[in-house]
């Protein structure tokens, strides 16, 4: 052996490995490509219930990126040394969890307890991706991480926002008995590419209404806030807190905050499209406000959200230009 091998052998820092479940998913495939820019080695799972492979089809030649089709919420191994667990499997819209409560319930639970598992036996350092729906129809504004909730147990948004906090709880239970690396980050809504049209969420559903000649369907009277948060200013946020040593959950979103009725608004600006609105009924339980109080990220991660909401929702509109395209090709074949 020469000294170069043996000084070689020190310098070379091992390649890390991070675990994405529901890697096939907006947020989480966001995640993957961040994570493999960084140099890691990912090893993406997902049962596709409301994910799609399209997500992930561009890192097909990536020698780095491993993806497995699994349902996290029975038992589940991976081979090697991990470093990271990145636990993000679950349905996320309104109309997915509504339509799929008990998954939706296993994914908070089960699923969770599955990902923690995982990271105790590979020594990994977890994280959680936890949502602003722990606060519920919110009656402290903006919302700062020790606000506690105002969230109904059996309302229909209940298998959502109860299965996030228990697996807040499971998280900090694995912390607390078995020493646990634990991270949470609590994520206020967001937007851009890889939304699905169909997800019935407020951003691909205004755009694709406006870019299909469709009025825009208001829920209520439109007066309700959300505060729209770029998926690129989200994982760069995720990844810090992943790195830094906070343990306590940290808000990520964008504080701009504005009513539904603004937001059609500024679609239809965008868009250039005058297709008009139609009021809808409020679904149930739907929060009146939101919006994040970032001062821990900004003090704890030195992060805060960059992409201007012009600018975000410019490209997204951008991609659904696409995916609306490509659907009317579809039909006319
Ligand atoms: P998404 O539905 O696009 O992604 C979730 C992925 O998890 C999908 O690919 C789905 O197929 C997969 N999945 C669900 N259950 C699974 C299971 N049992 N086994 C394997 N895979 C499973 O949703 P998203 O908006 O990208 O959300 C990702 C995460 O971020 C979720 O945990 C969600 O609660 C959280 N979050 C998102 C937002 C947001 O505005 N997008 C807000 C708050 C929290
Ligand atoms: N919303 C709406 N029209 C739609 C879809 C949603 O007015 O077609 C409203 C919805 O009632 C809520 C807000 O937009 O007040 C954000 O809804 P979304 O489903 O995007 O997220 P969440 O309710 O989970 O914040």
């Amino acid at each position: 052996m020469s000294r170069w091998d043996r000084e070689d052998r020190i310098k070379v820092q091992p390649m890390k490995t991070a675990v994405v479940t529901g890697g096939a998913g907006f947020v989480p495939s966001h995640l993957v490509d961040l994570l493999l820019a960084e140099g890691l080695r990912v090893v993406a799972l997902d049962n596709f219930v409301t994910g799609h492979a399209r997500n992930i089809a561009h890192l097909a030649e990536n020698e780095r990126f491993e993806f497995r089709e699994a349902d996290v919420a029975e038992p589940f191994e991976v081979e090697g040394e991990v470093d990271y667990v990145f636990h993000l499997a679950s349905p996320a819209s309104p109309i997915d969890y509504v339509r799929i409560p008990i998954e939706t319930l296993k994914a908070g639970s089960y699923a969770t307890h599955h990902s923690l598992e995982l990271a105790v036996r590979k020594k990994a350092r977890f994280l959680l991706a936890s949502t602003s729906e722990v606060y519920g129809d919110p009656e402290v504004h903006p919302q700062v991480e020790s606000y506690q909730g105002n969230v109904s147990t059996t309302g229909p948004r209940s298998c959502y926002d109860e299965a996030k906090r228990y697996a807040e709880a499971a998280t900090m239970a694995y912390h607390r008995h078995h020493g646990l690396g634990t991270r949470i980050v609590r994520i206020f809504n967001t937007y851009g590419p890889r939304m699905r049209l169909d997800d019935g969420r407020v951003v691909p559903a205004f755009i694709g209404q406006a870019l299909q000649g469709k009025p825009l369907t208001i829920f209520g009277d439109g007066s309700q806030t959300r505060s729209f948060c770029h998926v690129s200013d989200l994982v760069a946020g995720i990844w810090r807190l992943m790195q830094s040593d906070c343990g306590e959950p940290v808000n990520i979103g964008n504080p701009r905050e504005m009513s539904i009725k603004e937001f059609a608004e500024a679609i239809a600006l965008a868009t250039g499209t005058q297709t008009g609105w139609k009021e809808c009924p409020l679904p149930e339980d739907d929060p009146k406000v939101r919006r994040p109080d970032i001062s821990r990220a900004r003090e704890v991660l030195g992060w805060e959200p960059v992409v201007a909401f012009e600018d975000g929702i410019r490209e997204t509109i951008e991609y659904f230009k696409g995916v609306v395209g490509a659907e009317k090709a579809s039909v006319t074949d």
